[in-house]
């Protein structure tokens, strides 16, 4: 019995030796990369340039994932689309395209659910369902472009579910995306057909796994890596995130700068400012002296939403402390207020389960 392949798990290299492996000529490969990466194909009948026995023959051989488009938002205040998706075996995953001037970005989900149950996510404690694939995670980049018509030029790994608990399939994705796809035989074949997404335009946001970032860390990889912050005291964050009764602010930061000395790239620390939770001057003092000891960048995050138990703090006036205790701090905008753009929001919706929010795509 032959088991199928999800062809998108595959390097382009991959797909070229299984193609020859067929039998068949060099460039058939290159017909299909360019048709799954140039317009996100959702079955090899869309490939219309191979013959119809051909086409036969690879759905026989290869799985091609694809997505279905459930519901789409888009937010008349900017422009951020909302996607979600349903994907095969029923698990709904969400993504967010956002606009900046420099282009398009896409934060995507790196987990069917998630197992962390951080006090502010929108992403239901318990409700982890499985790990994504690599090629799940590309898709989201593939069928947004897809629905979109427009070209994406960022990732940002912030999502629902913890990157770093799913590493190995993270690093696969991480191959993949940033491969330029050149036209198999190389460079010299002509411009890339692939996504070609450089590693300085990706993001991994991680609620504080260790052995993930160290691991990252070790393939010298040059992406962004934003840590899920949220308290500079092991109380107080330890309530927020009970991967810290784990980890520990020291511990975690300690991680950090391993990472900055490794790959020589800046880490960010994310804060969303809760009212009375992490806002207190002291701790402004504390998370100053501690980020000022690994160093990096801290980003204020606004509460778009007063939910739950939570109030939304004063991010300017928090920013304005740390800035002047000498910490590199900015407060970020908000994007898709409208839309509900924090992670898990429209999964929850659609379950019909109360929103307790925060996880904000910036
Ligand atoms: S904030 Fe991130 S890590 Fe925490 S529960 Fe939500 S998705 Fe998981």
């Amino acid at each position: 019995m032959r088991f199928m392949v999800d062809i998108k798990q595959m390097t382009p290299d991959e797909i070229t030796s299984e193609i020859i492996g067929m039998g068949l000529p060099r460039y058939r490969a290159e017909q299909i990369i360019r048709r799954i990466y140039g317009r996100g194909a959702a079955d090899f009948g869309e490939i219309s340039e191979l013959p119809k026995k051909l086409r036969a023959e690879l759905e026989k051989r290869f799985v091609l994932t694809a997505p279905i488009l459930e519901r789409k938002l888009v937010s008349e205040l900017d422009g951020t689309i909302k996607f979600l998706w349903r994907l095969p075996d029923g698990n709904a995953i969400e993504s967010v395209l956002l606009r900046y001037d420099y282009g398009n970005s896409i934060c995507i989900s790196t987990q069917a659910g998630c197992k962390m149950g951080c006090a502010f996510c929108a992403s239901p404690p318990n409700g982890f369902s499985r790990n994504l694939t690599a090629s799940e995670m590309l898709d989201q980049i593939l069928f947004a472009q897809r629905e979109s018509g427009e070209q994406i030029s960022r990732v940002d790994l912030m999502g629902i579910g913890e990157p770093m608990d799913n590493i190995d399939e993270v690093l696969r994705f991480l191959e993949l995306v940033n491969n330029p796809l050149f036209a198999p035989g190389g460079r010299a074949k002509g411009s890339p057909i692939g996504l070609n997404i450089g590693m300085r335009h990706i993001s991994i946001s991680t609620c504080g796994i260790i052995e993930g970032i160290d691991k990252l860390a070790s393939y010298g990889l040059q992406c962004n890596l934003l840590i899920s912050l949220h308290a500079p005291d092991d109380e107080t964050r330890s309530s927020l995130m009970p991967i810290n009764r784990v980890t520990g602010v020291d511990k975690l930061l300690e991680a950090c700068l391993r990472y900055s000395k490794i790959t020589g790239r800046r880490v960010s620390y994310e804060y969303a400012l809760i009212k009375g939770v992490n806002d207190s001057d002291a701790q402004a003092e504390t998370l100053a002296e501690k980020i000022k000891s690994v160093g990096g960048h801290v980003n204020i995050i606004r509460l778009n939403e007063a939910a739950g138990q939570f109030e939304p703090g004063d991010a300017h006036a928090f920013c304005g402390k740390l800035v002047a205790m000498g910490v590199n701090a900015t407060v970020r905008r908000t994007l898709g207020a409208d839309i509900a753009a924090a992670c898990g929001q429209l999964r929850l919706q659609k379950k019909n389960l109360t929103v307790k929010f925060l996880r904000y795509y910036e």
